[in-house]
């Protein structure tokens, strides 16, 4: 009985083996059967055993060794049931699933990442050139600038701003060189954008948008030769000013649900009948419009007489529109919370413009939602993570220092634990943030357009950015809300739902993109799955269709078997590319990639096309998804920074966050996953260790706050490229008063001893740093530069106050102000 079950071991363990290999199916048959020709001629019995384990080995390997049999029984019905479970899709969802390219996402999606490919991928940097415009232009810029008045006394930049944008190129970043563009990559673009926001969330907002999708990415995508020569050098020189409305008051999220119409008919058009489009739209929340002076347009092209085709509905179509044309309306302005970059509605009224006003020409009729989609996968990846990362920046590079110099109970806030444990999070969440940023960026400027991975950008930084924007508002206290010239944080602040909602509000991106999107393109079988089960040619279909599916049940064997394995050794044991202190993290992450694409494969299996409308799974799928992303990010970011060994705290902490948040998401997720049987095997497979993760420690989180509470190389490279020159601002004084808190930390220290020795009286401000000086504990030049500091802080901390007649537009005369 005994060797019975040695031998039932070794069956399990070389199963086990194999499957944890990948090796092939017909090598995984030639083994098996060797270690039953063993095990038989072994003759250590029982009988029954052996004719057992013969039976189960030929009824499985012969049919699926063999092709014909294989696909006539296997294959085929399964091919049947696929086509029955596979969800509907519309023609705008399979547009959206074939647009970009698959890059990381795809090796997340592995079970087994190849992080050659990733480490392999250049360091992301930006030219001489664009550092040059970082350093000269935007800084200029920056300059010009003043959110408050901006914000509140304006409602606007200012005239001479709005000309240096346009004159310096800020509209044309992505416009090539021979139009007269910038041609930027994709990462000086994001890079200009985070530092503009550190100053103005506005400005950055208008700078964001022509170089985002837009009329000119449209056009340079699709345009003709003709319509690229007229327009883009216009729009690079600012000339022109573009918008882009696809958004209505029908249709936000569904966008492609426009009911905006463009309908084919003849019509005048500079003297002459043409064939052209009458249109009809109301659109809203577009920015730029009441200033734009192109007008991207989305619509459905209708042409009911049949003038350019057979076809009656082309379905989404772009075009752009001068906006002086009669019956377009255009102008008025929202006020989207309290940031007033220029976004509003547009209406058209029977607007007549001829065909060739398509972009791309007539062609194009009804390709939109595909070249929105195509040119969303990129550019989703920077606006708004730019933006939010900016915001970030400056929550971090100022709540830092503004926790070393505000003091309570005689002691600077950052010392107390409950505002340490903040300010580590916040440090962690930055790094992981810039992480996503510029790898994602970095990725576009080698050729990718990575639509998953920029859907994970826009929803995971933006949503950092919320928390960070909490943490920063909850460690400033009062001084973050009131609002005036002296707050830098509070119209950050505001903007934050902002970035949430546009291009791709996060709950919908979360929920159905990531996801969505993720498991049908970057899965390695479910796509050629789904596109054999669509072939018509019913042979090519069976062929197809069965090369995938073993494909897959192999990738699922061998996911189920390194989970578990995986999950048993902690993946101590996987083999990983990088040596040292973050080994342990890419080990984690090639141990979460096997389980998460079991997961995944076995809610498709079981729930089929009824997962897509069970977004709660899917988001948690999602998310998973994402926190291996961002982890990969930390990862690689500290890398391309030749491992400096004082950003460790920063990397670890950002790993351990996203794997730790990855392990409750997927728990989660097993705990409401319906099939009660199927949850409780993959429990198994994926946690027969229970939740072993952890969050990462106090410990950690204080080292994290450390950094970025003090001045050194961490907080330099995690706050670069902050807007700091305007010393007039408090902004512009954080860098001397955090240089002097630290460093006279030890005099103060001094000076409370003496107080307690009763050396000295115990008083604040002025008046103890002189005491301290006339008693000689302190030293005259010490006594200098407390008062320094003094000076500074009391600037810093300082609010504004206003008469009521210069907050209202049109205030009533109250007692007070009468
Ligand atoms: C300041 C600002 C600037 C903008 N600029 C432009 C522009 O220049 N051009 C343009 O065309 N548009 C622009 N937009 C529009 C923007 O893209 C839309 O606001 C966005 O797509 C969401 O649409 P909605 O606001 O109508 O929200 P809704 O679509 O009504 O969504 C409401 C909520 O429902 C969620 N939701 C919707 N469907 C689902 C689903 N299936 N599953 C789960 N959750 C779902 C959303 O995530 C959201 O949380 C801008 C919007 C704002 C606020």
């Amino acid at each position: 009985m005994l060797s019975a079950l040695l031998w039932l071991l070794v069956f399990i363990g070389g199963s086990m083996a194999l499957a944890y290999q990948r090796v092939p199916l017909f090598l995984a048959s030639a083994a098996y059967l060797l270690l039953l020709v063993a095990y038989t001629l072994a003759g250590t019995g029982p009988y029954w055993l052996m004719l057992l384990f013969w039976l189960v080995f030929l009824g499985l390997a012969i049919p699926i060794n063999i092709p014909t049999i294989r696909r006539h029984y296997i294959s085929r019905p399964l091919l049947d049931i696929f086509r029955e479970i596979m969800p509907e899709m519309s023609e705008t969802e399979a547009a959206a699933l074939e647009a970009g390219t698959v890059w990381w996402d795809g090796e997340l999606f592995s079970g087994r990442p190849n992080w050659q490919r990733l480490l392999n991928t250049p360091a992301p940097a930006i030219s001489a050139e664009e550092q040059a415009f970082l350093d000269n232009e935007v800084e200029e810029l920056c300059g010009m600038l003043d959110e408050w008045k901006i914000t509140h006394e304006w409602c606007d930049l200012p005239p001479e701003a709005w000309d240096y944008l346009k004159k310096k190129g800020f509209f044309a970043m992505i416009i090539p060189k021979r139009y007269g563009g910038r041609e930027f990559s994709a990462l000086a673009n994001s890079e200009v954008l985070t530092k503009i926001t550190t100053r103005s969330p506005t400005c950055s907002s208008i700078v964001a948008v022509p170089n985002s999708l837009g009329p000119a990415e449209l056009l340079l995508h699709y345009g003709t030769e003709e319509q690229k020569n007229h327009y883009l050098p216009r729009l690079a020189s600012g000339v022109d000013v573009p918008c882009f409305a696809l958004t209505g008051p029908t249709a936000g999220s569904d966008a492609a649900a426009i009911p905006d119409t463009g309908v084919v008919c003849k019509g005048m058009w500079e003297g002459k009948e043409v064939i052209g489009m009458r249109l009809n739209w109301n659109k809203r929340y577009i920015t730029l419009a009441p200033v734009a002076t192109v007008l991207g347009l989305a619509f459905r092209l209708l042409d009911p007489d049949h003038l350019i085709g057979q076809v009656d509905d082309y379905g989404i179509t772009c075009a752009l529109i001068p906006p002086h044309l009669p019956g377009v309306s255009i102008g008025r302005r929202h006020f989207p919370l309290n940031l007033p970059f220029q976004n509003g509605p547009t209406q058209g009224k029977d607007v007549f413009v001829p065909l060739d006003f398509i972009i791309g020409g007539t062609k194009m009729a009804g390709h939109g939602w595909r070249m929105l989609m195509e040119c969303l996968g990129a550019g989703r990846a920077i606006s708004l993570p730019s933006n939010t990362t900016g915001g970030a920046r400056l929550g971090v590079y100022t709540t830092g220092a503004y926790a070393r110099v505000r003091k309570q109970f005689r002691l600077p806030i950052a010392r107390f634990d409950g505002i340490d444990e903040v300010l580590g999070r916040m440090g962690g969440t930055l790094y992981a943030m810039e992480a996503v940023r510029t790898m994602t960026a970095g990725a576009i400027d080698q050729g990718e357009a990575p639509a998953v991975c920029a859907a994970i950008s826009k929803c995971h930084v933006t949503e950092m950015s919320r928390h960070v924007a909490n943490d920063a508002m909850d460690v400033h206290g009062g001084k973050g809300i009131q609002l005036g010239p002296r707050n830098y944080l509070g119209r950050g602040y505001q903007s934050v739902p902002i970035a949430i909602t546009v291009e791709g509000a996060n709950i919908l991106t979360r929920n159905l993109m990531i996801y969505g999107q993720g498991a049908i393109r970057c899965h390695p079988f479910v796509l050629k799955e789904m596109r054999a089960a669509a072939n018509d040619d019913h042979a090519a279909a069976l062929d197809e269709f069965d090369k995938a599916l073993f494909g897959h049940i192999g990738l699922a064997i061998s996911n189920a078997a390194s989970s578990l394995v995986l999950a048993l050794t902690n993946a101590n044991f996987t083999r990983v590319p990088v040596t040292g202190p973050t080994e342990r993290y890419y080990q984690q992450i090639n141990r979460f990639s096997a389980s998460f694409v079991l997961a995944s494969d076995a809610a498709m299996l079981t729930l089929g096309g009824a997962l897509k409308k069970k977004e709660k799974l899917s988001a948690r799928l999602g998310d998973m998804l994402s926190y291996m992303y961002i982890a990969s990010a930390v990862l690689k970011r500290y890398e391309d920074q030749n491992r400096p060994a004082e950003d460790l705290p920063l990397v670890e902490w950002a790993c351990r966050d996203a794997l730790y948040r990855l392990q409750e998401q997927m728990h989660v997720f097993l705990r409401n996953f319906p099939n009660k049987p199927v949850a409780a095997v993959l429990r198994f497979l994926i946690f027969p260790r229970g939740r072993m993760y952890s969050a990462p420690s106090d410990e950690l989180g204080h080292e994290v706050a450390e950094l970025i509470s003090t001045p050194g190389p961490s907080r330099a490279r995690l706050t670069r490229n902050t807007y700091t020159s305007d010393k007039s601002s408090p902004v512009g004084m954080f860098a001397e008063a955090l240089e002097l808190a630290v460093r006279l930390e030890p005099v103060e220290r001094r000076i409370r001893e003496a107080e307690k020795a009763g050396h000295l009286k115990a008083s604040q401000g002025a008046a103890q740093v002189q005491a301290a000086e006339e008693a000689k504990v302190i030293s005259a030049q010490e006594a200098r530069e407390l008062l320094r500091l003094e000076e500074l802080t009391a600037e810093i901390v300082a609010v504004d106050d206003f008469d009521s007649s210069e907050l209202g537009t049109h205030p009533f005369k109250t007692t007070a102000s009468a």
